[in-house]
């Protein structure tokens, strides 16, 4: 059983899986291993991930782990409808549309909920919500999960404070191997892509607003001082703002920020960054997009409220009249500009995220009643191993240390 917009469209869909496929080395090390050792024979996984090319690619190597694959999107806008199509198209259960509405999408997780997964792959918490919410009783089937991003983790942190955690999870989010490409790296080059390709303006030159300097606001805005803008950050955790500071950014509250900024970024995980208070002292022109959480962080009903006119400008770029003349942009609806108006992260990012992911999915599968109900970190091993597989695809080899500096450094005596 599936639902998909158009299963005519699978060719250009498989083109799309192959080429990330050829960049996806640790995921093809992976997909030949699992498919010897079979991990995931007898279990069914499902799956809420942004539904692109790279999550497809995923999709087949747990498949080939034998897995029964139960796969949704993370994103209404993110689904690609000819890879859903390809993915259906090979066998496995997809029910997910782009541009699907609130209704349609809160459908797709509940379907691939109703399929009694032992194994869940959540991005951003939708699917151990709503099971732990709506299908209690199906919990007893989960082995336990993993959770691919920042505003995930802070919910299942939440919940297990609350006890309402009721089996484990993996923080994929918080392996390095993660973190510190994907989030950093990875947001910095697919968000300035994403606005790039849909507005086709120049950066260079411009003011550039930041909103957060976590790990992808680090990469935003390294990015952007890369394509020859200037950079203002805005925050409210001093240590951050102070690193924006150190770095060469300017540090403004998002109110003066809003007054010189050209292209407004957030980044932050919360919600009304960017309200009335700031859209009335913004430039007419004013470009704004979100590359955080859903579309809570930009105050889409403020603009709205105080628009005398909408209209789509160019595709993804919807334009709000103000009563005084000046036109602010919104980019993508304010959802995530990099996937909801690009292919989001590179693949050879993906490649790393995605091996933390199913040697997580694995190391549930091998220790099953064995792992503690709540949040569970990605042990070192595994975190070691992906990095080391990556050196090794790109021929890099590194020092190692001998067994005197081991000593020595695990010594007390100078
Ligand atoms: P993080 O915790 O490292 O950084 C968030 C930063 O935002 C923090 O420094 C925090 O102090 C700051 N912040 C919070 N509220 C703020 C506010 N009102 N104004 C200004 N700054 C504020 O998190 P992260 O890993 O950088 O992730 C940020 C968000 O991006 C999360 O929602 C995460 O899920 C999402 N994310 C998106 C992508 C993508 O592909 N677009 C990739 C990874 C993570
Ligand atoms: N579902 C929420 C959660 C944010 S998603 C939302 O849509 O707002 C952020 C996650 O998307 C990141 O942690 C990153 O790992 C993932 N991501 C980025 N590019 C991706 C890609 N090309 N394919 C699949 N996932 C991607």
């Amino acid at each position: 059983m599936s639902i998909v917009r158009d299963k005519s469209l699978w060719q250009s869909g498989e083109r799309k899986i192959e080429w990330v496929k050829a960049n996806m080395p640790l995921l093809s090390g992976l997909e030949k291993e699992f498919a010897a050792q079979k991990p995931f024979g007898g279990l069914r996984i499902a799956l809420s991930v942004h539904l692109e090319a790279k999550t497809a690619y995923l999709c087949r190597v747990l498949a080939a782990g034998g897995a029964e694959m139960y796969v949704t999107g993370s994103n209404p806008l993110s689904t690609q409808d000819d890879v859903a199509a390809a993915l259906e198209r090979g066998g496995i259960n997809v029910f997910a549309l782009h541009g699907a509405s609130e209704e349609e999408y809160f459908s797709h997780l509940k379907a691939v909920i109703e399929a009694k997964p032992n194994i869940i792959i959540d991005d951003g918490g939708d699917l151990v919500n709503i099971i732990h919410n709506e299908y209690p009783f199906l919990i007893e089937n989960v082995l336990g999960g993993c959770e691919e991003t920042t505003t995930g983790i802070i919910r299942l942190k939440a919940m297990e404070k609350s006890g309402k955690l009721k089996f484990p999870m993996m923080a994929v989010n918080n392996a390095e191997c993660k973190y510190l490409f994907d989030n950093r790296y990875g947001t910095g080059q697919s968000v300035w892509n994403g606005i790039n390709r849909t507005t086709n303006l120049v950066v260079a030159g411009k003011k550039a607003v930041v909103a957060g300097y976590g790990w992808c606001g680090k990469g935003v805005a390294m990015r952007a001082k890369g394509l020859g803008a200037d950079v203002i950050v805005t925050e409210i955790d001093p240590i951050k703002a102070m690193e924006a500071k150190m770095e060469g950014f300017t540090v403004l509250p998002m109110e003066q920020a809003a007054k010189i900024g050209d292209f407004f970024i957030t980044v932050t995980g919360c919600k009304d960054v960017i309200t009335e208070k700031s859209i009335k002292n913004m430039k007419d022109g004013a470009i704004l997009c979100n590359a955080g959480h859903f579309n809570v962080e930009i105050n889409i009903g403020d603009l709205e409220k105080n628009a005398i006119k909408i209209y789509e400008r160019r595709d993804n770029i919807t334009g709000y009249v103000m009563s005084d003349g000046r036109c602010i942009n919104l980019l993508a609806q304010g959802r995530l500009v990099n996937l909801a108006a690009g292919d989001g992260h590179p693949a050879e990012i993906m490649d790393m995220s995605f091996a933390i992911q199913a040697l997580s999915a694995k190391y549930i599968a091998e220790n099953r009643g064995k792992l503690k109900t709540g949040v569970n970190s990605v042990p070192a091993e595994i975190d070691k191993n992906v990095a080391k597989r990556k050196l090794a695809c790109w021929g890099i080899t590194i020092d190692e240390l001998t067994a005197e500096q081991e000593e020595y450094l695990g010594s007390f005596n100078v």
